[in-house]
């Protein structure tokens, strides 16, 4: 099932479970192996420089290439239609590989002023310390995007649905804006999943995921991915894999090539569940706004109807005076736990709290300050929801709202 052309012609479901396996030729095994082997024995001589490694080569080291974390990597391409995919020890792994191959100093940077934390402060602290001109803005504002997106912007990076706001960002628009200024688009697609959303079809020039989260599902492995074009990819392979060096273990590559083949399947679960949350939680006297792609309140909910075969099972909510019940949520709810993550079977609650991201990862003001607030207030709890029944997550949930 290597053949780009034939994974095209064949369904999602067939596409988890099969794209870049095979029966084992030794054995016939019909599950894939786990190859841990960091080297390979080799029958001729081969150079040491990542610059000059053929295509045909054979495995060297797998630091290069590896046996299992390729399989991963087939399925991937296959599920997001992208050419090339390569995997990291973390979503952070992926998303320096990304940046630090890309960008050079001088660069503008255009990045969505809210997303993952720890994207956020590598752009503000680290990009910003080499030299790299890092502007932020509010990626469902075009007009804002446009004024923001000049000539000397080599990348702009977005996050749909955006953490913690489950803001829906216009990927084909955003993809013509970036084009137009001779930029290319990179999409952190980890709350989206392949199954909801395909970046690279809508113009996107690198996808992200972090594959610990729905890839995985079963938050018992890091991993993560980029997507890209087989021209773009070389960067991304000799200096953000060979060179930064954060690969995936092959073991943790075969958990999440394992859990890949249940997503279609998990997502269409976790959809529903997330549906029955919100529903309850919209209806619930205490809490004032749910954020939910899936909900016609949710303010991009058309935009999430055109672009999302899926609306995935992450949802925000607020109360007031939410930041005083986080010791409630942590003793009372017996069956969702209140921790980080996300894309998990088991449900995940956690506090975000405004005025902690602003001060410590998003630092806005302004009227992009007032645009944060307008969605997320003081704060948010974030739901991970997961594939237990949802009237049992309903009634935990009442357990701490009454
Ligand atoms: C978790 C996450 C990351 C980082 O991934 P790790 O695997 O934790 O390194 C990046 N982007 C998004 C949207 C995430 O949720």
């Amino acid at each position: 099932m290597t053949d780009q052309s034939e994974n095209k012609k064949k369904g999602r479901n067939t596409l988890a479970v099969h794209a870049g396996e095979r029966p084992d030729p030794n054995t016939r095994a019909s599950a894939p192996n786990i190859v841990m082997s960091s080297t390979f024995v080799l029958d001729e001589p081969v150079g040491f420089s990542a610059y000059d490694i053929p295509d045909e080569a054979p495995y060297i080291y797998s630091r290069w290439r590896n046996p299992t974390v390729q399989q991963l990597e087939e399925k991937l391409s296959a599920l997001e239609n992208a050419r090339a995919c390569r995997c990291f020890a973390s979503g952070m792994a992926a998303t320096s590989a990304v940046l630090f191959s890309v960008l050079k100093t001088g660069d503008r940077l255009v990045m969505s002023d809210a997303n993952y934390p720890g994207t956020a402060e590598l752009a503000r602290n680290d990009l910003a310390r080499m030299g790299i001109d890092v502007v932020t803005v509010d990626l469902s504002d075009l007009q804002a995007v446009e004024q923001a997106v000049t000539q000397e912007t080599a990348l702009v990076w977005g996050e749909t649905p955006a953490n913690p706001t489950m803001r829906i960002t216009d990927i084909s628009k955003i993809a013509q804006i970036a084009h137009q200024q001779g930029a290319r688009l990179v999409i952190d697609s980890t709350f989206a999943t392949p199954i909801a959303t395909r970046p690279m079809t809508l113009g996107a020039d690198y996808v992200i995921h972090s594959l610990t989260k729905y890839c995985c599902g079963h938050g018992d492995a890091m991993g993560g991915a980029v997507l890209a074009s087989d021209e773009d990819m070389r960067a991304i392979e000799t200096d953000g894999q060979i060179h930064m060096g954060g690969v995936i273990s092959p073991f943790n590559a075969w958990l999440i090539n394992r859990g890949l083949a249940t997503l279609p399947l998990r997502m269409k679960a976790h959809q529903a569940n997330a549906m029955a949350v919100a529903q309850f939680l919209e209806a619930h006297p205490r809490v004032t706004k749910v954020l939910y792609p899936g909900l016609p309140s949710h303010p991009h909910h058309e935009l999430a109807k055109k672009q999302m075969d899926n609306f995935s099972g992450m949802l925000s909510f607020q109360i007031d005076n939410g930041a005083d019940i986080v010791a409630q949520m942590m003793s009372k709810l017996q069956i969702i736990h209140y921790a980080v993550s996300l894309g998990h079977h088991r449900s995940l609650i956690c506090w975000m709290d405004t005025d902690d991201l602003m001060s410590s990862s998003y630092r806005l003001s302004g009227k992009q300050l007032q645009a944060y607030r307008d969605f997320a207030g003081d704060g948010v709890y974030r739901v991970s929801v997961g594939l237990e029944d949802p009237e049992d997550l309903c009634e935990d949930l009442a357990r701490v709202l009454g």
